[in-house]
């Protein structure tokens, strides 16, 4: 089995203030993930445009000030879950059209966390949505949180691609953004960025130095997830899904360009 997740950045126009699909980056990754020869695949995608914006703008997992917070909260909540659904929805029909049998998983009607990490999460239909050869398609989105001092929380994708992969042991963990990996610095603000290949210790990439890994970008999240996964000796990749046929590559097990992350 494979998991495998598209990045907020690759399939929405990230820097958007309101919800933007890439069109062009979604016809042509999903095309290449149906062309491509996996078996058992989970897809995992971002939010982008679809979800952040609101979630920054309602203040969703901040700590809740009084009722009338909360109230303007869940309207904020509301609007997220729907934003994210319907990209959600996009994303499973283009797979569908293109010949993957794509199959909606909502974050929000299963999945509890606590302090901002799932806490609770009942697996039993993924799992047998997979048995039957179906492609389930999950993604980034609000849910409810046990500590009432917030009630709600953002769930990324990349939590749940490291929650999948612990309760579910895939082969592989390939996560496609849009840079080629994780490099020494933000290759979007460093010309001169160095791509790292193998990360085994945030240690490597988060010295505090200026000239490292700039944690208040996507990237720093995203590997301390992956490299939870070490301990049970799952490796992932990070890989640059703007580039043409980087996806079905990685899924057919051919090498891509990108950053490993194991010991
Ligand atoms: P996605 O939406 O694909 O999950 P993010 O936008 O959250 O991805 O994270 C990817 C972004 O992280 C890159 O576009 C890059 O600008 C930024 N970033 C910050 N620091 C680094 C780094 N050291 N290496 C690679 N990317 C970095």
């Amino acid at each position: 089995m494979i998991i495998l997740k598209l990045g907020g950045s690759v399939i929405t126009r990230k820097e958007a203030d309101k919800p933007t699909i890439n069109h062009e980056n979604l016809k042509r990754i999903t095309r290449e993930v149906a062309e491509s020869t996996h078996q058992k695949l989970i897809v995992v995608h971002g939010a982008g445009s679809f979800g952040h914006p609101l979630a920054k703008k309602y203040a969703i997992g901040d700590e809740i000030q009084d009722n009338l917070d909360l109230k303007k909260k869940m309207l904020g909540f509301s609007l997220t879950q729907h934003a994210v659904k319907e990209l959600n929805g996009i994303v499973s029909e283009y797979l569908r059209m293109h010949g993957t049998l794509s199959v909606s998983i909502q974050p929000s009607s299963f999945i509890l966390t606590k302090n901002k990490r799932i806490k609770s999460a009942d697996l039993t239909l993924i799992k047998r949505y997979l048995e039957l050869g179906f492609v389930p398609v999950i993604y980034g989105d609000v849910v409810l949180d046990a500590d009432e001092s917030i009630e709600m929380a953002v769930l990324s994708g990349d939590q749940i691609v490291k929650y999948l992969a612990e309760k579910l042991k895939p082969e592989r963990v390939i996560l496609a953004t849009d840079v080629d990996g994780i490099y020494d610095k933000n290759p979007k603000k460093y010309p001169d960025a160095q791509l790292i290949e193998t990360v085994s210790s945030l240690e490597q990439i988060e010295t505090g130095e200026e000239t490292n890994i700039d944690v208040t970008g996507g990237m720093g999240g995203k590997v301390s997830e992956l490299l939870g996964l070490l301990d049970l000796e799952i490796e992932s990749e990070i890989i640059n899904a703007n580039k043409t046929g980087n996806i079905k590559k990685a899924l057919n097990g051919e090498k891509v360009t990108g950053t490993t992350i194991k010991r």
